[in-house]
């Protein structure tokens, strides 16, 4: 692939807390368009290091790129770094396993919201679009209605049409459908899986290993804060190389 391609780039991610340290020097690049998958046991650092790509974390060493720009640049003032940050988190939308929408606000104005507010955007126009990525997940028909009365599979679903709404570059989602009961996963994931048609930019941690093999470019498997190995999903799935990605695979089997 092309290295002008490259979306998000991390050069040797270190992150502690305290004495804990919990991502011990990750290199990554995600390509445009690439979809990578990341699996591994809990506690093992991919949470840490979605937070860590839109700088909800701040990594103790290492460069993180977005876009050939240095992200946690240390050099920027406290205004200029906080313009940079809020511009790059509407580039790189992030979904966690809990929806945090806005209790006291209706689906429509959840989405509308940050388009309105933060882009500027004329309401008229951010409502038709958000109609329109509604009508996309597949519950426009909920647009009046508050977070409180849908299910989870379709808070999941606003909370996607919510991050697509500031027309991302990329997708981060962490565990998207773990909060969920078994019935709503499948709806969630061809969500993701059409975006990812698309051609959208996604670094998904999940355990969904179907989903993983259908819909991801490369598989990353991490255990202990490193990356243990990397593949296609045939690779890492059919032909694991590492005793502890063939102990993983073998535990969540
Ligand atoms: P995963 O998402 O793979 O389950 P996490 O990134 O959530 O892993 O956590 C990796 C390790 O970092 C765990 O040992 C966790 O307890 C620890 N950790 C995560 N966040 C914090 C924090 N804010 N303070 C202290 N330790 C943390
Ligand atoms: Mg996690």
């Amino acid at each position: 692939m092309n290295t002008h391609d490259v979306q998000i780039q991390l050069k040797g991610i270190h992150k502690h807390y305290g004495q804990l340290e919990v991502l011990k020097g990750i290199d990554l690049d995600v390509h445009k368009g690439e979809v990578v998958v990341l699996i591994g046991p809990s506690g093992s650092g991919k949470s840490t290091l979605l937070r860590c790509v839109n700088m909800l974390e701040e990594p103790t060493d290492g460069q993180i790129l977005f876009q050939t720009q240095l992200v946690n640049d240390r050099k920027r003032s406290h205004r200029t770094r906080e313009k940079y940050l809020n511009g790059m988190r509407m580039k790189v939308g992030m979904v966690f396993q809990h929806f945090n929408l806005f209790p006291h606000l209706t689906v429509l104005e959840n989405i509308t919201l940050a388009p309105t507010q933060l882009q500027g955007i004329d309401p008229k126009q951010a409502s038709a679009q958000a109609e329109e990525l509604l009508e996309k997940v597949g519950v426009l028909d909920k647009r009046n209605v508050y977070p409180g009365n849908l299910s989870g599979g379709q808070k999941q679903r606003v909370a996607i049409a919510r991050a697509l709404a500031l027309k991302p570059d990329a997708m981060l989602f962490d565990e998207p459908t773990s909060a969920l009961d078994p019935e709503m996963v499948g709806g969630v994931l061809s969500v993701m899986e059409g975006l990812a048609k698309s051609g959208m930019t996604m670094i998904v941690v999940t355990h969904e290993m179907r989903f993983a093999e259908k819909v991801a470019d490369r598989v990353v498997f991490m255990a202990d804060g490193n990356i243990v190995e990397q593949g296609t999903p045939a690779q890492v799935f059919g032909n694991p190389q590492h005793q502890r990605t063939q102990q993983f695979l073998a535990d969540i089997g």
